[in-house]
């Protein structure tokens, strides 16, 4: 079924008007209500254009992908200058996917806002998972279903509808100082953002860095990101013999490499499932309460399985690092022979927890592995891959504003949040603008499946989402002094 959006967005759950709403909020309220059909209409249009930034994709949807949010970007008619930028990648001749960079200068001592957001998606996965056409925007209930219908094409447009309310409430001539930063290759890795950043310093310097690409605690409670894990993954290969053998000839007395890479792989996690490498910390933060049931239900935990981990659940999943096989290069079961294998290879993914750096967790983790290597097998590591975790700083002015703006929009104040997952471009963010207030705010919701088959977002979460946004930059651009 196809939902027409136009006509077939929810209102339930939406806040009810503040009581506190200002002139100008009640302005930007208006605004936003009366552009979310519009809005909606727009983000269908991006959900349309398959733009997979990943190598084996076609480059020609990204590239039409930026040209049709430019387009949105330029109809705006804020910014001085709005271009499409690409920027080399390290170590080769390659270079990025089309970025989106817009920029508008503060006045009278107004701050300035970096709004960033990436137009590129996750690859769709296998059709028959999908409930309707990952790349056919489609309404069902509440939800906007589609590939990038929240990560993070949402986030795009609540940048724009924000924008648009913005004009709406005060008109062009606004004093707020405003860059707009769409990237078009989050989703395979950010390669070429270092560079981006180093050549477009200037356009892209801000007070506040507004990162629209997260989650909010439920459908009615909007959240702040204040804590993201790195990560390291790598590929570890373990040899025992030159050449494969006969298992009955020689079984018994040789050991091949599954054997070896089993037993060093069961020596990574302790008994309850936990990491149990040595270097890789933890810190210890407070966590809102969520309950195994819970956890239970949002997983597809099978009954009977219990979780892994000790502590509150959270924190399992926020502030300790985690660790993953993620793939195994072996003999297949259907082709496997009565064979003693001589080499296995697999994909170790580890999730590190915010306050260490990845590579020395990278380091505790390549030791663990060659100490722990079983009957003296070959341990070879290579194609490391690393990114730093973030720990914001919630002491600053940017962030009081944006959990007034929240609590205005939502009726409730947001809920500081980590997260599992990590957004390594930050920590490039963080290193290049070390002034600059970085807020990690998001259109998603638990039920969101950012990345999995039959990705949606709540229409009534985007909505507040937008009006969070608009009331925010409503508050810095009357904000004097920072
Ligand atoms: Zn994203």
């Amino acid at each position: 079924m196809t939902g027409n959006p136009q006509t077939n967005s929810p209102t339930t759950g939406s806040a009810a008007h503040s009581e506190a709403d200002s002139g100008a909020q009640n302005a930007l309220r208006t605004a936003v209500e009366q552009g979310l059909p519009t809005t909606i209409a727009d983000l269908c249009a991006l959900v349309r254009i398959p733009s997979v930034s990943w190598a084996a994709f076609d480059r020609a949807h990204v590239a039409a992908s930026a040209d049709a949010v430019v387009a949105l970007v330029r109809h705006l008619d804020v910014f001085e200058s709005v271009d499409i930028v690409q920027a080399g990648i390290p170590g080769g001749t390659e270079v990025g996917q089309p970025a989106i960079l817009a920029s508008r200068p503060a006045r009278n001592g107004r701050p300035t806002v970096l709004l960033y957001a990436h137009h590129d998606v996750q690859p769709p996965g296998k059709d028959e998972d999908w409930e309707s056409d990952p790349f056919t925007p489609t309404v069902r209930g509440d939800r906007l279903y589609g590939r990038g219908a929240a990560d993070d094409k949402a986030g795009v447009m609540a940048h724009i509808a924000s924008i648009r309310a913005l004009v709406a409430a005060v008109g062009r001539d606004f004093d707020l100082g405003l860059a707009l930063f769409i990237e078009g290759e989050e989703e395979f890795g950010s390669r070429s953002f270092a560079t981006f950043l180093n050549e477009n310093r200037e356009a892209l310097r801000g007070d506040v860095i507004v990162v629209a690409d997260s989650n909010n605690w439920d459908v009615n409670t909007p959240a702040i990101t204040t804590a993201l894990r790195g990560n390291v993954t790598l590929r570890l290969t373990v040899r025992t013999l030159e050449h494969a053998s006969h298992s009955g000839m020689f079984g018994g007395a040789i050991p091949d490499a599954m054997l070896a890479m089993i037993k060093l792989l069961a020596t990574l996690y302790g008994d309850d499932g936990s990491v149990a490498v040595a270097g890789l910390t933890s810190i210890d933060v407070p966590t809102p309460d969520y309950s195994e049931e819970q956890l239970r239900a949002e997983t597809g935990l099978l009954p009977g399985v219990s979780p892994i981990g000790h502590g509150s659940i959270l924190s399992r999943i926020w502030s300790q690092p985690a660790l993953t096989v993620t793939g195994i290069d072996a003999p297949s079961v259907d082709k496997a022979s009565n064979t003693l294998t001589p080499s296995v290879s697999v994909r170790i993914s580890t999730r590190i927890a915010p306050g260490q750096s990845s590579v020395e967790a990278a380091v505790a983790i390549e030791t663990h592995l060659r100490e722990h290597a079983p009957f003296g097998a070959s341990v070879e590591i290579d194609d490391i891959d690393t990114g730093e975790p973030f720990l914001v700083d919630t002491s600053g002015w940017a962030v009081t504003e944006a959990r007034t703006a929240m609590t205005d929009a939502w009726g409730t104040p947001p809920v500081d949040i980590g997260v599992g997952g990590s957004i390594p471009f930050i920590a490039d963010l963080v290193r290049v603008f070390p002034a600059a207030q970085i807020l990690v705010t998001g259109v998603e919701d638990p039920d969101s499946r950012a990345h999995s088959p039959n990705e949606s977002l709540h229409l009534g979460v985007f909505k507040r989402a937008v009006l969070s946004e608009a009331f925010l930059l409503g508050r810095l651009n009357e904000r004097t002094g920072h």
